[in-house]
């Protein structure tokens, strides 16, 4: 499988490679040349396999300069560090299933494919005696499993810079708790998008990158999302033991990283019948879907913190496959969203786009309410982004359909949300109350670019 990029400036390169490159170098997003075809035989003889050999068959049919043992042991060791001997178990409630993802290190989806990210970069750096620095900005989720996925890992270094104070204490402690060598947490005195401001400056400098192997782990990089392909197999597999039914995905969404992995599946064939795309009040994608109203607005803070987003990085995945693997209509896309903040599509496209996604944006009143309602109705806790995409498909999917919701995160995690909504706390999972007596470490700094830089120098010496 060779890997191509959605802006069409480079030529194809190696499951490696595209790895290792992360962004495309023509500025693009990485994606492979083929979807390989998954038979409804081949799919029958997966329903008993464990998640880990699922991940094998799914994963490997994009990888083809590992060798089989390696890629295997790679993927059992990235899976064996989930709480859950199913790793994503699907269970049912109120005429919904929840596929919980949350059973990873620091409860959230993004752990499925960073812990497979995190062995991935290790074993390349290791083969071609490479060392890595990512330096990364995160509001909270990214930047916590991303260090869980390097920690103590050799060859590479991490820095994250989280906002001080703004992030949820689990979050924040999640990534101070971490006190391996390599791992380096930096607490600025000012907003998430001062640290990504910093974050971006030292990227801009390709002299200063170049010099440090500056490396990133935002959510365009293709083995996240091939990581989370696996678990719309896992859970599909496990709806149609017990129902013929139609199966619908919902999928709290943010940068359409998860949801885009959805869509791979199915075009491997995976039958599924709709992907429910729910958003908060950053719902660009909503009425983009609904109105073919793709255009800039502003960001809103909301109880789903890790979906305020208004520009969805893997989106550009999507589109390109709408516009027919036309580099130059995307391009063209791209400059009427810089000249006029918006994207214009035809009648033709978006009819298309709703052949495969439906979508519904649910407001903080409509999430809180949910997660009161839900517990209520069956003493199960849903964190807010959960929350969102629960909503949605009690809304928008026919109930004697199977729908599917991505429980993204543990309620835990946003125990101040949910505690909000039902009027008391949550209960805390052994995990996150160990978290409280642990030794911590955090370089604490204003928002300073010079600090910033003269900090990360230092440390690597
Ligand atoms: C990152 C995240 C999302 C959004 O996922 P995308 O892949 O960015 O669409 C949703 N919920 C939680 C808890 C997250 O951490």
């Amino acid at each position: 499988m060779r890997y191509i990029s959605t802006r069409g400036g480079i030529s194809p390169i190696s499951f490696k490679d595209a790895v290792m490159m992360g962004l495309a170098s023509d500025g693009g997003l990485l994606l492979p040349q083929s979807y390989p075809a998954v038979t409804k035989e081949q799919l029958e003889s997966w329903r008993k396999f464990s998640y880990a050999d699922l991940a094998f068959e799914v994963i490997s049919r994009y990888v083809d300069d590992i060798p089989a043992a390696d890629l295997k042991s790679l993927i059992n060791r990235s899976y064996a560090t989930f709480t859950h001997p199913e790793v994503t178990p699907v269970v049912r409630h109120d005429g919904v299933y929840i596929l919980e993802l949350f059973h990873g290190v620091t409860l959230a989806f993004k752990d499925v494919a960073l812990q497979f990210l995190g062995n991935l970069f290790e074993y390349i750096l290791a083969e071609r005696d490479q060392t890595l620095n990512i330096i990364g900005a995160t509001s909270g989720d990214t930047g916590s499993a991303a260090i869980h996925g390097v920690r103590g890992k050799k060859g590479i270094s991490i820095f994250i810079l989280h906002p001080h104070g703004k992030t949820s204490a689990v979050q924040a402690l999640q990534m101070t708790s971490v006190t391996d060598a390599n791992v380096h947490n930096i607490a600025i005195r000012g907003t998430f998008d001062d640290c990504q401001d910093m974050v971006k400056e030292l990227f801009g400098d390709l002299a200063f990158k170049e010099k440090y192997s500056l490396g990133a782990v935002n959510s365009i990089n293709w083995a996240r999302v091939l990581a989370q392909v696996v678990y719309y197999f896992y859970a599909w597999l496990r709806v149609t033991d017990e129902s013929a039914a139609p199966v619908h995905f919902s999928v709290p969404t943010g940068n359409f990283g998860d949801i885009f992995a959805g869509y791979v599946a199915k075009r491997m064939g995976l039958p599924i019948d709709k992907l429910l795309l729910a958003t908060n009040e950053n719902n660009i994608l909503t009425r983009f879907i609904n109105a073919a109203d793709y255009s800039l607005g502003k960001v809103v803070a909301t109880a789903s913190p890790s979906m305020d987003i208004q520009i969805a990085s893997n989106f550009e995945r999507y589109l390109f496959h709408l516009f027919d693997e036309n580099s130059v209509r995307l391009k063209e896309s791209f400059t009427e969203l810089k000249e006029q903040g918006r994207i214009s599509f035809t009648p033709d496209e978006m009819s298309q786009v709703r052949k495969d996604f439906c979508s519904s944006s649910v407001n903080q009143a409509e999430t809180l309410q949910e997660i009161r309602d839900f517990y209520t109705d069956t003493g199960y806790l849903l964190d807010p982004h959960t929350a969102v995409g629960v909503k949605a498909a009690l809304d928008m999917l026919p109930p004697d359909s199977s729908r599917v919701c991505l429980a993204t995160a543990h309620p835990a995690k946003f125990s101040e949300t949910v505690e909000q909504s039902l009027g008391f706390q949550a209960p805390v999972p052994e995990s996150v109350k160990e978290l409280y007596g642990k030794p911590t470490r955090c370089e604490l700094m204003d928002a300073n670019l010079d600090k910033v830089r003269n900090f990360f120098v230092a440390q690597l010496g």
